[in-house]
């Protein structure tokens, strides 16, 4: 579970579905399933209203977040559950950074929550590892860094072409993702929280890091807090993950190391996320891709969706559905009720239509 905070508590929520591409277009359902089923039984109501932003329409109208969108999500809905976007036929994905970037950057949803959990056992690559063993909670920034769009080109196309990307890392974007990584940790009884960047090298964008931690860090004299440089993390989590509860990277460290955390818990096709401003909409997508290899096969793993809706009933504060969704997953895991990327031989769609049965046994107990 990844015990994140509440929107607003309340027993109605209304959910924009943006499904995006390839297999985003096969989990998604399957995430809304489990969600309708898990609502019905714990009396909650619960409103879908689905938009087909992605390549297609990117492709058939030139559109791909539309004029008004993010002060309509912003407005009108509790939170948002998003598939994937990317598309062979957009080779510089242009759509996926204008929706997904767009949405992150607009809606300032600066905390993108990954918690990397191993529910059964025989899913780790790691050797004599359990299920106790990997369980850590991975916050990236996710407003700002190398992520901003801010560089460009010179002299293009030549032999003597030039490319610059920025970092960019103000104080105040800093500061409230380390402050939430420690409050998160406070909240949940946890006791170590591990800040790593590359401070060593990067000597301006990782020094501001390094002086907000050594102040943020004074306030939680009750949190045993450390830093890595994101290198020696990389080493560290797979040496040893029980070292870690709770780690606040950058935006792109933290892209890539809850991959890393993604794959000692069972692969990309079970990894969560959200993408989170307390209090205000936030959106819920799978750590994974649109997955254009697989796309249109019915074989997508939709238990990366399923757990993702998860953590957005836990945001809309609705723990016991939350639970049920949880528990359902960890027995589709045990009765290896799955999709071939984790062993099983089910379709998408029925291991959607299993794990909606389940909750709708448990989530009203
Ligand atoms: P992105 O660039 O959007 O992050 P990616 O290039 O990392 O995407 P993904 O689409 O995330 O790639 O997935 C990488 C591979 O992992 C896929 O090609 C697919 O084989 C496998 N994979 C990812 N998600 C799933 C899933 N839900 N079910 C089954 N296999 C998956």
């Amino acid at each position: 579970m990844a015990n994140i905070p509440m929107r607003a508590g309340g027993s109605a929520a209304r959910i924009a579905v943006i499904p995006g591409d390839g297999i985003g277009q096969e989990v998604t359902p399957e995430g809304v399933k489990v969600l309708r089923a898990v609502a019905t039984v714990g009396k909650r109501s619960l409103e879908f209203v689905e938009f087909d932003w992605g390549a297609d329409k990117f492709l058939r109208d030139g559109v791909s977040l539309p004029a008004g969108a993010v002060e309509m999500l912003r407005d009108e809905f509790d939170a948002i559950l998003f598939g994937a976007l990317g598309d062979p036929r957009v080779p510089s994905n242009q759509h996926a950074a204008d929706i997904l970037l767009g949405l992150r950057f607009k809606l300032d949803l600066y905390v993108n929550a990954r918690p990397v959990e191993l529910l059964h056992e025989r899913l780790t690559p790691l050797r004599d590892r359990t299920e106790k063993d990997v369980r850590i909670m991975v916050f990236r920034e996710n407003t700002e860094g190398l992520y901003v769009g801010v560089g460009g080109f010179f002299k293009k196309g030549t032999a003597d072409e030039i490319a610059v990307q920025e970092d960019v890392n103000s104080r105040k974007g800093v500061e409230r993702i380390i402050r939430y990584a420690f409050e998160y940790a406070r909240k949940n009884g946890l006791k170590r929280v591990c800040m790593s960047d590359k401070s060593n090298a990067m000597t301006f964008a990782h020094d501001l890091w390094q002086r907000v931690f050594k102040e943020v860090r004074q306030e939680y004299a009750d949190i045993d807090s450390r830093h890595l440089y994101i290198d020696t993390l990389a080493m560290e989590i797979v040496r040893d993950p029980r070292q870690f509860d709770v780690i606040v990277t950058c935006n792109l460290f933290g892209d890539i190391i809850s991959d890393l955390g993604a794959q000692l818990a069972g692969g990309l096709g079970l990894a969560p996320s959200g993408n989170i401003h307390p209090g205000r909409t936030s959106l819920f997508e799978p750590v994974h891709g649109s997955a254009p290899n697989i796309a249109g096969k019915g074989i997508a793993n939709p238990l990366g969706s399923v757990l993702t809706a998860g953590m957005l009933l836990e945001f809309l504060g609705w723990k016991t559905e939350a639970v049920a969704v949880h528990t359902a997953v960890k027995e589709a895991l045990l009765k290896n009720y799955l999709t071939p990327d984790l062993g099983g031989t089910k379709k998408t769609t029925e291991v959607g239509d299993w794990i909606a049965e389940r909750v709708s046994k448990t989530a009203g107990a």
